[in-house]
């Protein structure tokens, strides 16, 4: 069976576990009620099972090429293109005033679960187009936003972000292109970057590059960044497409999956740009999108999860050997582990998403700590998840997983990147122990309290998952304060271990949530069972590894990892 958007399963959590109805309170979200919310799910699922999900494999099977420097994308991919921009799924969440949906990221999430379980190559271009508009939207000059914006929400023009070079990967600041001013105002851009996702592409009439550069003045490392938009033609007098900038993609890279997404070598070669924010604040700028970017990353993980399962399911059903296999444990097992760990990274990004809406509906401190500390953990823990149940798909298929004919390979080889880009998984957990803990723990405290205290409602009920995960909740508000009290190299050595120790803690937390919603007796609580019973107990082992900090790593030198 194809591709089907979970649309039931995204009712049941928004509705039960991490509601949407306090946001639609909000005089900023007012729109978001059940039926615009009905109209988004309905729509946006059958866009993605019609007009996506055919496109996946088509997209593996015929990459993209470039061809006189132009990039020719996958046969329909132009159509699906066209599918996702006329239903207005690129600019969910972007402002009313140039022509988006202006509702909740969180529904903007959804869309986006749904858009990269149905064809990941192809979601990736409206997310980053995505993250150019909010970048815009809060960056940018008057005159940029009324000539770009409009097109950007609208999907007839695309967008991409241009950090990476050779020498400049997580450590961004070590970037060297460069900005020089120009008489008009505008300044020429000149420098090679590596790893462009579209780079270039054939499904939109002009394709916007926001791309970080130094200007003479910029001084070394992070802080002497600025950002610019360089689009691939400039917009005439009337604000279409006009003559070619100077940049061009030098080549598209072979890779391990994602084949229907170009990554492009790009060459600026004194290509015209403008400013967008402040001199030397450009990778501040960046970040504001980073931070959704990273939650949406989180998503793309989850989308791809879901898809996998679904077709490890289906095949688990019609394979026999020895009766069909899903009546074997083993088999049993590998399908429940996999709904389960989709539920849960679905609902921590959700959750992670309803925190940054409130925080934007009520300018509330608190959402917007809860949202900061929530993103590396929804980014590292949906990727995990993404490339976790991936694999398992490959499992259950048995020697048809390995065979390409399938499909089940492809989930793993396109979704492996995720754990890589947008800030590796490693880096999100560093950020986690170190940037998001400089509260001294306040915001992890406090959503600690809160996992405790929905565990206490629930214990007349489900009296054992409830005390599983009260116990849990309070091991790791014990790890979090020796956490605290150590140096940062001993916290960046335990930084990945902490991180899921935290996500699986949460995923009991939802888990538990759904289970009481529908009475502590159903298939919910069956699944938060086996989540709390058989996977959450590795938050121990996580923590015992956390706790160990650095010493013992740096015990084995270079020259001992060598023999
Ligand atoms: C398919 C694909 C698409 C991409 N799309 C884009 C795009 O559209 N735009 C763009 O700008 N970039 C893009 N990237 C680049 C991507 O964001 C980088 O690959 C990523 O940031 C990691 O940088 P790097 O590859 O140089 O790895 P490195 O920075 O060399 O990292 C190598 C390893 O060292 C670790 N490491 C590095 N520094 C530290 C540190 N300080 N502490 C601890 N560990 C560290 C990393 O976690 C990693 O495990 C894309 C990459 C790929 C593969």
């Amino acid at each position: 069976m194809p591709y089907q958007s979970p649309v039931g399963e995204f009712r049941f959590i928004l509705d039960a576990v991490v509601p949407l109805a306090p946001l639609a309170a909000t005089e900023r979200f007012g729109e978001a009620t059940p039926d615009m919310v009905e109209a988004i799910l309905e729509g946006a699922g059958r866009m993605c099972d019609e007009a996506l999900a055919p496109l996946s494999r088509v997209g593996d099977q015929t990459p993209t090429r470039l061809e006189n420097g132009v990039v020719r994308s996958a046969p329909g991919f132009k159509a699906g293109f066209s599918a996702i921009a006329d239903g207005g799924w690129v600019a969910v969440a972007a402002s009313a005033e140039h022509g988006g949906m202006g509702l909740p990221q969180t529904l903007n999430m959804v869309v986006n679960d749904m858009m990269s379980g149905a064809c990941l190559a192809l979601q990736l271009n409206a997310l980053l187009t995505q993250g150019q508009i909010e970048a815009l939207e809060h960056h940018a000059s008057d005159e940029i936003k009324n000539l770009y914006l409009p097109k950007l929400i609208s999907g007839v023009w695309s967008g991409t972000m241009n950090l990476t070079e050779p020498q400049a990967g997580t450590d961004v600041g070590a970037l060297r292109t460069k900005a020089e001013p120009l008489d008009d105002g505008s300044y020429a851009i000149t420098g090679q970057k590596i790893f462009i996702t579209w780079g270039d592409s054939d499904l939109t009439e002009n394709v916007c590059h926001l791309v970080l550069a130094r200007l003479p003045d910029g001084g070394p490392g992070t802080r002497g960044i600025s950002l610019f938009m360089v689009p691939k033609f400039l917009p005439d007098a009337d604000g279409n497409p006009g003559v070619a900038n100077t940049l061009k993609v030098v080549s598209l890279e072979h890779k391990m999956g994602l084949h229907g997404s170009p990554t492009c070598v790009m060459a600026y070669e004194g290509a015209k740009g403008w400013l967008v924010g402040e001199k030397h604040k450009g990778l501040a700028a960046m970040f504001t999108m980073m931070n959704n970017a990273r939650l949406a990353v989180g998503v793309q993980g989850v989308g791809v999860a879901e898809a996998a399962y679904q077709m490890a399911l289906d095949y688990a059903r019609e394979r026999n050997q020895m009766g069909p296999i899903i009546n074997h444990a083993d088999v049993r097992r590998m399908l429940a582990t996999m709904k389960a760990e989709v539920f849960a990274a679905r609902a921590i990004a959700l959750g992670c998403a309803v925190a940054l809406d409130m925080g934007r509906a009520t300018g509330e401190a608190d959402w917007a700590a809860r949202s900061a500390l929530l993103t590396p953990i929804a980014k590292a823990y949906g990727t995990d998840v993404g490339m976790a149940v991936s694999e398992t798909c490959v499992q259950v298929h048995g020697g048809m997983g390995y065979i390409e004919e399938t499909g089940a390979a492809q989930f793993y080889r396109d979704v492996r990147v995720t754990a890589i880009y947008e800030g590796t998984n490693g880096i999100q957990a560093m950020d986690l122990v170190g940037r998001k803990m400089m509260d001294g723990g306040e915001a992890a405290f406090r959503l600690l309290q809160e996992v405790e205290d929905n565990a206490e409602a629930a214990r007349a009920m489900l009296p054992q998952l409830a005390g599983d995960v009260w116990a849990a909740a309070e091991t790791l508000r014990e790890a979090t304060e020796v956490l605290l009290a150590q140096g940062m190299e001993d916290r960046f050595a335990g930084a990945v271990p902490y991180l899921r120790a935290f996500a699986r803690i949460l995923g009991g937390h939802y888990h538990l949530r759904a289970a009481v919603a529908e009475g502590g007796k159903g298939p919910r609580s069956a699944l938060a069972a086996v989540y709390i019973r058989r996977l959450m107990p590795q938050y121990a082992a996580a923590l015992a590894e956390a706790r160990e900090g650095a010493e013992g790593l740096f015990a084995l030198s270079p020259e001992d990892l060598a023999h």
